[in-house]
């Protein structure tokens, strides 16, 4: 291990040791993982029987940046246990290094009550670079401004910043397709090269499949379907609601097999893959957002979000 990572780790552990000192208020506060990636989901639980009602939030922040935040719902571990959880997403664009995430109240109009915090370690993540080049349509696509382009924005913006309270997969979630062939990465750094000869510079939000069109998606874990239509940007789409903010995102699809407000298992198929909308060739652009914001999709593949045994472990 190089000098300086080692360095960078002992005083992590010396700052977070000596500024975030455990108090009995923090002790019932469990964030999962202690030290997520930029891009992964954190559990965040809390066990306190004083903090009841609405406008209970957790808000990731360093210093005086907000990252992210997401609101509290009910979740029954057993028999007679119930804990509050939220689910956080860390943004791909959070700096590795010493963040935390805190606990308020927050009703319209009144100043927020500060209630617990916890320090959360950002691990070290690197992201690659690409460039996109963009034919005369697909830079109007992109470029053009247009109402009912910014319609359909609103609409699903509307749908990822609800928090809902139906909670349909717990544990691990799964591919959306058999194949394994990524074009693009969760957070790649895209600058699109346009006709015109601009460019502008973007975040990739998912994970893209290059599969042949016509190869069947599948639901990456049970959800209600919450969007199934024909987008500007995104060609047909499909939208999948799983866990209170959890959504799951499929674009670009040239059929779509299932209908708004049908609630699919895991597995099942919702559309076959194509090229609509924005696309520079057949492929699956995969996306999960949780309360708003872009989450790394194999994060959900590779550790559940919400999972019985592991909070359980955690909080006895
Ligand atoms: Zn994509």
């Amino acid at each position: 291990m190089r000098r300086g990572a080692l360095l960078f780790i002992v005083s992590f552990f010396l700052i977070t040791v000596f500024l975030f000192p455990e108090d009995s208020k923090n002790s019932r506060l469990f964030l999962i993982p202690g030290s997520p990636r930029p891009g992964e989901p954190v559990t965040v639980i809390l066990q306190d029987e004083e903090a009841q009602g609405a406008g209970l939030q957790a808000v990731l922040l360093r210093g005086r940046n907000r990252f992210s935040k997401a609101v509290f719902f009910d979740y029954d571990l057993e028999e007679g246990k119930t804990v509050k959880a939220a689910l956080l997403a860390v943004p791909s664009t959070v700096l590795p290094g010493e963040a935390s995430v805190r606990v308020e109240r927050r009703n319209a109009g009144k100043e927020a009550v500060f209630l617990a915090e916890k320090p959360l370690g950002i691990a070290q993540r690197d992201f690659v670079s690409e460039t996109i080049t963009l034919n005369e349509s697909l830079t109007r696509i992109r470029t053009e401004s247009d109402p009912q382009k910014t319609a359909e924005a609103e609409q699903v913006w509307a749908i990822f910043n609800r928090t809902g309270n139906s909670i349909l997969a717990e544990g691990y979630f799964g591919a959306p397709v058999g194949s394994t062939r990524r074009t693009s990465r969760f957070g790649d750094r895209r600058i699109f090269q346009y006709s015109n000869g601009k460019t502008d510079a973007s975040i990739h939000a998912g994970v893209d499949y290059g599969v042949p069109k016509g190869t069947r998606v599948n639901a990456c874990a049970t959800g209600k379907v919450v969007l199934a239509r024909s987008r500007i940007v995104t060609g047909n789409s499909v939208i999948l609601e799983h866990l209170p903010g959890v959504y799951s995102l499929y674009y670009h699809l040239d059929s779509i097999t299932c209908t708004e407000g049908q609630t699919l298992a895991a597995g099942e198929r919702l559309g076959l893959s194509g090229a609509t909308g924005l696309a520079t060739g057949p492929h699956l652009h995969w996306e999960i957002r949780v309360s708003g914001e872009n989450a790394d999709p194999d994060a959900f593949i590779s550790r559940p979000v919400l999972d019985k045994t592991t909070i359980l472990e955690i909080i006895k």
